[in-house]
């Protein structure tokens, strides 16, 4: 990815996607990671977390039909909705309520799904899909809502940690060079149909907040509030399909990705 934004061929267009947007130059990818992912973000902007998954995903096939180019979309776990599947292959349809607070994020990404594979169908536009299990990493924004940048935050902040509902939904937590490799392999395959990338590594939110005690060495409070609604309760990626196409799976254990994690943040704002 870092040669691909230092090739002489890369140009950086700023651009809101849910206008349709016209490239000169010759285009070989566009790919599709516009949107926000973190529940209270795109709970502050549910319609527009709609329009850039709908219109915008519509307005950049437009523009991969139109430059003969290849197509990338970034979509999500969050299409299984409240699994009734464990773990989630890519062939499960989904439990997702249609009309609950977390549709203008799920049901969005489902019709980025569904008018990616219909533009696939009707004009031969190659594409790629990823469907991206529970993310994290150095760099992200600490504020960004989700479970590990906030109790980090809390940590350093000295602050008591915030679990919704009892702590024991599960998540699969994976680290961000795997997500970037899985991203590389999948490039150089020829696969169109939807791939899982994610850590099958299962925990509980509780079990998180006690990995991060540890290695901040935190006595912190655990402070139990209201789970959000539609909150899912297990999620655990079925990566069978990524390790037989592309000899795929994640290299970074839950431990050590916390570890670089929060050495990189120690290193920004503790001094
Ligand atoms: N969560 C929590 N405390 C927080 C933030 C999130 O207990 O401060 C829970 C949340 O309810 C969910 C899980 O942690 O069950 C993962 O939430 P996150 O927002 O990171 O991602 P999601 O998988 O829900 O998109």
């Amino acid at each position: 990815m870092d040669n691909l934004l230092r090739s002489p061929n890369f140009k950086f267009i700023e651009h809101d996607v849910i206008y349709p947007l016209a490239v000169e130059e010759p285009v070989d990818w566009v790919m599709h990671f516009a949107s926000p992912a973190s529940p209270p973000k795109y709970l502050s902007y549910p319609i527009e977390t709609m329009r850039v998954n709908s219109e915008g995903t519509m307005h950049l096939l437009q523009l991969a039909k139109e430059k003969q180019a290849a197509f990338f979309l970034a979509s999500t776990s969050e299409i299984y909705g409240n699994p009734t599947v464990h773990p989630q292959p890519e062939s499960y349809f989904g439990n997702v309520n249609s009309i609950g607070s977390r549709s203008c994020y799920n049901e969005a990404k489902r019709y980025a799904e569904a008018i990616t594979y219909w533009m696939n169908r009707k004009y031969g536009i190659p594409v790629r899909v990823i469907r991206i299990f529970n993310t994290f990493g150095p760099k992200m924004d600490l504020y960004d809502g989700r479970v590990i940048t906030n109790f980090i935050n809390q940590i350093m902040s000295k602050r008591n940690l915030t679990i919704y509902g009892d702590g024991r939904q599960t998540r699969s937590f994976q680290y961000i060079d795997d997500l970037l490799e899985g991203i590389i392999r999948l490039l150089g395959t020829t696969y169109e149909q939807p791939v899982n990338l994610g850590n099958p590594q299962e925990v509980t939110i509780l079990e998180v907040a006690q990995v991060l005690k540890e290695l901040m060495k935190s006595n912190a409070q655990i402070e139990f509030l209201p789970l959000p609604e539609d909150d899912p309760r297990r999620r655990k990626p079925d990566i069978t399909v990524s390790r037989t196409i592309m000899d795929w799976e994640p290299a970074i254990g839950l431990h050590d990705a916390l570890a670089r994690t929060i050495h990189y943040y120690q290193g920004q704002y503790i001094h």
